[in-house]
Parts: C-alpha cells; structure tokens; sequence
C-alpha cells in the first residue's frame, strides 16, 4: 500500500476539550487524543476560555495522536477542522494575540443588547436574513461587546488591524502562521452576521452593531482547500482542506446528505439537525433555518433545533436525586418495569424550548399514584429525552413537508438501547446508530478528505458509514398515541404551572400597587 496519505487528521475543537483523530480511509480511527482546557467564569453568566490555550491545546493533542502511532506527516493527506460554534476570538493581525478571551457561545453578557435589539423591532429581519431568533449565544453581539469593553479597539478595527473569528478561523489562522483568514459557510451562518440567501456578510447589521467589515473573514465552502499549515507551525506542509461547525459536521459524518435526512445527538442537550436541501426552510415554530456542510460550491440548508435538557436530566438522577450510580444503569430501571405506570416527567428545568416556548416553565412530574416506583420514575425521565426529540421530529416534519426516512443518532446517551428502542417506538421511525459515534470528527474528515481526493466521492463515504445497530417501531398505533397524548398533557401542565406563576406575580403587583395608592390616599 502506498505509504504517502493514509490519514486525515480531523481536529474537534470542542466546548471543553480540544480533542484530534486520525482517521483512515475506511472512516475507521486510528489514533485518537484530547486535552480539556480551562473554562472561565469571571461573573454568574460569564463564559471565556482562553485563545491561546484553545490553539495549544489542538496543536498539542494533534501531536500527540499521531505520535502514538509513530505517523510521518506525509501520511497525512489533509486536516479537516470543525469546532464549537459561535464563540468569538478577536486578535491583533500584526502579533497574532488576542485582545480579549474568546467568548463562549454559552455566555450571556450581551442578553441586554439583544433585547434592546428586539425592542428595535429586529427580530423579523434577522430571521429573514439569517436564519436565526436574535440571541446573545450567536457571535454578533459578543463582537460588539468587545469592541466596546477593550481600550481602542473599535479604532483599532476600523484602521484594519484586528480580525474576528470563530473558533475554526483562528486555527486555520495559527495553522498557516498567520497567512490565511477565512471561515466556512456553516460558521458563518451561526454569527448572526452573515446573510444565508444572498451568502454575503450583512451591512445592515455590521451598521447596527457597529462591527468594521474588514475584520471579518472571507467565506468559503465546507470542503476545499484554504490554505496550507505552514512547516515552522508544524513541521510540515499540509493542506487544511475541511471546515464546519460541529452540529453540522456531525450531519455530515452521519451522511445525511439527502432532504429529509435527520440526525440527533443525544448529549447533555439534544442537537437536532434536518438536512433540507438547497431550499432554505423558515420555521413558525422557533426552529433555526442553517447552512448544512455541502460539498462543492453548492450550499445546501437545513433546520435545526435543540433539546436544552437531555442527558442533563439523567445527571440530575444520579447527581440530585441520588437515583443511580451513573449514567448508564438508568437503563436496568427502565427495563425493570413495562411501562412508567402513567407518571411523566417534563425535566423543563431552564424552560422548554421548541415548539412550545416558555422560558417560565419548570420541572413538572404528573401521573402519581401510590404505585409509583422509583423505576417508573426513572424510566419516565429517560422517556422524556424521547418525547422531546420527537416534538422536534414532528416540528422539522410538518415545516419542511420532507417524509423522514430514518433518524440517525449519536452524543453520549445514544449508547442506551431502551431509550433507542423507545424513541424508534414514540416517533415510529427506524433509528440508525453507527459503530463510529465520533461523527463530529469523521465529517470534518470526510469534508476535507473529499477535497484533496482521498476519498473519491460521498457514495464511497456511505459505504463506511457502518451502522452498529438499527432499532424498528414495535408498538401498535394507538398505544403510540395514547402515550404521546399523556406526554402532550405533561407539558400543558408545565406550561400552565409558568402561566398561573405569571398571573400571580401580575396580582401581587396589582395587589402592591393598589396598597401603595390607599397608603397615599391616607397621607
Ligand atoms: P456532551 O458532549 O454534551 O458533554 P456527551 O455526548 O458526552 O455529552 O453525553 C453525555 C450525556 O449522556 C450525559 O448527560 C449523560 O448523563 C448521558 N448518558 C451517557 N450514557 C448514558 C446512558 N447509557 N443512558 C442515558 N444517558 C447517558
């Protein structure tokens, strides 16, 4: 066999680790390494990771992965980068050092500058442009903080000196020894910034926030050549030839390469993601019109909606409740009983999100008998991750009018098969679980792999998608009804809980006012 480019190495530049797999041509990993770095809360709310530790962090797993199997990098045909979304970096284009820390995608610090823009009657208009609900968790805003907080910097911008990026352009950056300064269309779309119809950065909105255009990154596809890494960065000279978010690139090692194609990743949240083609799909429901990672110069869409608590409520059995040892034995209570004996769970912890949306409501159990047992309990929590990815299913089906051949999933608790097994039976669709779940890593691999021809096209990557196991619907019509009714009338009473909590505090505020004015009237 030709001893020259046998891999790709795909860095996974993730929320709390930076983690780097070389993969084979059979999408099969050969090494594998990750680091976490540092998370950083200054204030409640907060979120930063330092840049340069993010950068040495990849640099040094990268090394470290294919030290451990003694590779040369003239085995390596390509890098493919994907990477947390959202979280903004801005550096000097002279030293190459960040002017502030990277603020993280999860951090709220500019909640009230969006607001203010929603008071501005924005909303319809970012939607329309960008595909998205204005939010401090895209990059747009989090630039403009910067901007505004750290000395000279808006002039610093305006004169051309700093660049922004997300973090996938500051790597490509560091990579190239500071030569190269782009993102990709699926970055792109997750800034709040980019118009996703016209595919160009957008004036309006760089005016509204006051964001210099130069600083931005030129845009490209998710599968092509950007640049080369540069041999004193890394000792040698290979080309970085993929790019994409993580949800996306996730998409795209599931080989949802069809509309209708559908994955889930079961993780701390749920990340769904519908491929929808090149007909971008506007969503009444709250769902996120995307850019998917495509290859070539055609850009393709897809819908995309979230699951805030998921796996989180499993951690909550075991870390809270004191219900389980880990994670992975709530399937052994789930198994243990053939049903939840009527009880529901809405773990609506933070608020519920698409498409009911209530950031009021909480945590609601409903169905309570004295034969309630801690089983049930559990086996009602675990179901409640289905039920919610199959609210989404239902949304991202009836928006797009695409008929969902099969759901393929990943993330964390994808490993448990009863709650497979469940999510086949609630949204009556075969579920598709492959043998490599590190499917963030294997698209950013495929993406660039396709565009140096180390793999030939998406039908040869198909071929290597080998699915670990298939779960099909096992319950009959009605009884798939009746449960997702009861499931239906967990929610109403979740959301009726926030809506009675509202019109309390209404009255106590009423109640408050009307004794403010008897004790004027007394005066
Ligand atoms: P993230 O990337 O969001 O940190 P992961 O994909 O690593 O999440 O998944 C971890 C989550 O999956 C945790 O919330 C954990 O509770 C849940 N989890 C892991 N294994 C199981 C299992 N066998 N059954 C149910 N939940 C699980």
């Amino acid at each position: 066999m030709d001893d020259k480019n046998k891999y790709i190495i795909a860095m996974d530049q993730g929320t709390t680790s930076s983690r780097c797999i070389l993969f084979d041509r059979k999408g099969n990993i050969v090494s594998e390494a990750h680091r976490e770095f540092a998370q950083i809360y200054p204030k409640p709310g907060w979120v930063e990771h330092n840049p340069m530790e993010i950068w040495s962090s990849q640099l040094g797993v990268t090394m470290y992965a294919m030290g451990a199997i003694g590779a040369h990098f003239d085995e390596i045909a390509a890098i493919g980068i994907t990477n947390q979304r959202e979280t903004t970096i801005i550096w000097d284009r002279k030293t190459g050092q960040p002017i502030y820390n990277a603020v993280v995608w999860q951090c709220r610090r500019t909640a009230d500058m969006i607001e203010e823009m929603k008071r501005q009657g924005w909303s319809e208009k970012i939607k329309a442009k960008t595909g998205l609900l204005p939010d401090a968790y895209f990059s747009a805003s989090k630039i403009a903080w910067i901007l505004d907080h750290v000395d000279c910097a808006r002039e610093r911008a305006k004169r051309g000196e700093l660049a922004f990026g997300t973090v996938d352009t500051w790597l490509i950056w560091n990579l190239t020894g500071g030569k190269v300064h782009v993102t990709d269309y699926t970055n792109a779309s997750r800034t709040m910034l980019y118009d996703i119809h016209k595919l160009c950065w957008d004036q309006e909105i760089l005016d509204y926030f006051d964001i210099p255009r130069s600083m931005l990154p030129e845009v490209k596809p998710s599968s092509c050549i950007y640049g080369e890494t540069d041999p004193s960065v890394i000792g040698a000279v290979i080309p970085i030839a993929g790019d994409a978010g993580d949800q996306q690139a996730s998409l795209f090692g599931q080989c949802c390469f069809r509309p209708g194609d559908v994955k889930n990743t079961y993780g701390t949240g749920c990340f769904m993601l519908m491929n929808t083609g090149v007909d971008p799909i506007v969503s009444e429901n709250g769902l996120l019109t995307t850019i998917a990672a495509s290859t070539g110069n055609r850009v393709e869409y897809a819908l995309e909606g979230s699951v805030f608590i998921a796996g989180a409520a499993i951690q909550w059995l075991r870390d809270e409740m004191r219900m389980l040892r880990s994670s992975p034995q709530s399937e052994e209570y789930c198994t243990a009983v053939k049903d939840t004996n009527g009880v529901y769970v809405v773990p609506a912890f933070t608020g519920i999100g698409a498409p009911y949306w209530s950031q009021f409501a909480r945590g609601t159990i409903v169905g309570l008998t004295r034969g309630a047992q801690k089983e049930h309990f559990v086996r009602a929590v675990v179901e409640s991750l289905a039920y919610q990815a199959n609210d989404l299913l239902e949304a991202m089906e009836k928006e797009s009018g695409l008929r969902l051949q099969s759901l393929k999933v990943d993330g964390g608790a994808c490993a448990n098969n009863f709650l497979m097994q469940f999510q086949s039976d609630i949204s009556h669709i075969a579920i598709e679980r492959p043998s490599c779940i590190e499917t963030t890593a294997l698209g950013a691999a495929y993406l660039a792999g396709l565009a140096v021809g180390f793999w030939k096209d998406k039908n040869e990557i198909c071929e290597n998608g080998i699915c670990e196991r298939m779960f099909q619907p096992e319950i009959s019509k009605d009884r798939r009804e009746t449960l997702k009714r009861g499931w239906k009338r967990a929610v109403k009473t979740a959301l009726y809980w926030a809506e009675l909590e509202e019109q309390d505090q209404q009255a106590a505020g009423a109640g408050s006012s009307e004794a403010e004015q008897c004790k004027d009237t007394e005066e």
